[in-house]
Formats: C-alpha cells, structure tokens, sequence
C-alpha cells in the first residue's frame, strides 16, 4: 500500500470525530469494547442526548465517544490511559498526524504539524513526543539468533554551546559536538530494530544494552572489528567481525550494512527534517525511527494497528514542557 493510498482511505475514514473515535475503537478493542480500568467486557455506550454531541465542562461541544463499565462503574473512552489522554486537541487530528509520522520516510516537524493542522506549535511538538513515546513500545521478548549491532554518534543541539565554546573546537559549520551514542541492535531474522542512548560509550555499556536485549546462548553477534564488542560477545555462542578497515563487508555471509543503513537515514532525518535534537530528546527519536524500520515490511495501515497496539501508557506534559 502506497502512502498516498492508506492516507486517502483513512482521511475517508475517518472524516468526523465520532469516525475518528469509531476507528480507534476498532483497532484498540476490535469487535469487543473493553473497560479501560478493570477490562471487563461488560460495557455499554452511553449515547449523547441529541445522538452526536455532548457539552463539554468547558461548554463547547465535543463528539467524544463515552462509555460506562458494568463491573467497576466508571466510565471511559478509547483514549483512557492512552498518548491522548484527556486531550483537548481533536481525535481526527491525532489519527492523521500519526499517519503523516508513520508513512514518512524522514519523520515529520513540529512546525510541519502545527502549519497544516492548525495545532500551536507547543502542542504540536508534544503530540509528536507522545506518538514517539509509544512507539518506543514495551519490549518484552529479547533478540534472537543472528544480531548485529553498531554504534553512531548523533544528535546535540548547537544552539546549547557557547560561541567560545564552538570556537575554541574549531567548529566551522556551527554544528554542536554535545553529541550522545547511539547503539542500535537488528534482529535479522524478524528485522525488529531496537535502539539505546548512552552518554558515554565502553564495553560496559554495551554488554548492558546488548545481554539486555538478546538471548547470547545460540546466537551470533555480528559487529564491525571495534574492541568494544569484545565483552558482550564472549557471551555469544557465536562472534562474527566484518572489518571494514581491512575492506571487508561480507564475512562468512554476515554483515552490518542493515544497522549501517539505518544510521545514515537517521542522521539524515535529523540533520534534514528536525534539524537541532537535543540529547534529552534524542531517545524519542530514536525510537521513532526503530519503529519505522522495524515495520519496514508492513502496510502503513498495518503500522497504526501495531501502534494502536501499544497504545497504552501517558506521558506528563510536564517531561515534555522544557524543550
Ligand atoms: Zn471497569
């Protein structure tokens, strides 16, 4: 499915709220509405007294779909305990920036956001970190197999240095060096890429990310010939090392051009799309991007579902609010 394809057809989709909440129910919940506290099944929807809108505690009218629990009492909505949680920005805007995000191959801006929906461009850099935030997803299962991992430096925002600072390194194009690492592990088999930020890089750090994520026993661990990887891959039963130096970028069948692939489109996306990441803000997208490529191999409608997924959790404004 095309961008252009999976766009139209959810825009259609969704062209009201009320389709926009319809359409979240479906992926959260399916054929079967559940509370969002207790997850009993037993729920009924309570139907806005004129069927399409109820008034707001703010006194505007709102589409919001609401639902009440048998088992517990309450009542909720598809958004309850998700990113939008008590948001006041409307649902249809969500789903559509969240397709903008998925089927964009370098990410989208906050400015971008805020420009063609209308949203403040506070606002619009919060959503896109809580979209960010959920797809960074609750990893559960480790890697296995063959994995190949690597490591870039990325990211820092210039505009944290000092002038003397950036003079006294020499810098001449005004980028910041206030850089952080980032190691990034791809599961060749079911192509999941899962990423980590670290300030500073030693073997230590990466055995913790990588015997975190990956079952040593029965797998291979594939790297470039960096010392570092040394410790984490005696745990191995397997170590493979492409050197690049000595022009090697096939070893016995194993390579790291997936993991090389992947870092030259994210510094592209940052230096292209979002411009200056501050290392606070680096995880979120990073994650993005593991996301993106992790999913490479879906449809973008696909990709909501698997979003839709790990649609739960809230981020607090306040993380978010000294950018
Ligand atoms: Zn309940």
């Amino acid at each position: 499915m095309t961008k252009a394809a999976s766009f139209a057809s959810l825009s259609r989709d969704i062209a009201t709220e009320s389709d926009a909440y319809r359409y979240l129910e479906r992926l959260r919940w399916g054929d079967i509405p559940r509370c969002a506290h207790c997850d009993a099944t037993e729920v009924r929807y309570i139907a806005p007294a004129n069927g399409v809108s109820r008034k707001t505690a703010g006194g505007s009218m709102s589409e919001r779909r609401v639902w009440k629990c048998a088992s517990c009492r309450k009542q909720f909505s598809v958004l309850t305990n998700t990113m939008m949680h008590a948001t006041k920005i409307p649902v249809r805007t969500w789903c559509l920036v969240i397709i903008d995000m998925i089927a964009a191959k370098n990410g989208i801006s906050a400015h971008e956001v805020s420009r063609k929906y209308g949203v403040c461009p506070r606002s619009a850099r919060h959503m896109l970190h809580r979209i960010r935030e959920t797809m960074a997803g609750p990893y559960k299962t480790l890697f296995h197999g063959v994995v190949m991992a690597d490591e870039a430096y990325i990211g820092g925002d210039p505009a944290n240095r000092h002038a003397w600072q950036r003079e006294r390194d020499g810098e001449k194009d005004g980028r910041g060096t206030d850089k952080a690492c980032v190691v990034t592990l791809i599961d060749q088999d079911t192509g999941e890429v899962r990423s980590r930020v670290v300030g500073s890089l030693d073997q230590w750090n990466l055995g913790k990310i990588i015997i975190g994520n990956v079952e040593p026993a029965g797998s291979v661990l594939v790297t470039d010939g960096w010392k570092g990887y040394n410790l984490a891959g005696s745990y191995f039963s397997k170590r493979e090392v492409v050197n690049h130096e000595a022009g090697e970028y096939v070893v016995n069948g194993y390579s790291t051009n997936a993991v090389e692939s992947f870092f030259s489109q994210l510094k592209r996306s940052i230096d292209g799309t979002h411009h200056h990441v501050s290392v606070k803000h680096l995880p979120r997208y990073v994650a993005e991007h593991d996301f993106r490529r992790s999913t490479c191999k879906v449809t973008d409608a696909q990709r909501v579902d698997i979003l839709a997924g790990q649609m739960v959790g809230r981020l607090p404004y306040k993380e978010l609010a000294s950018h």
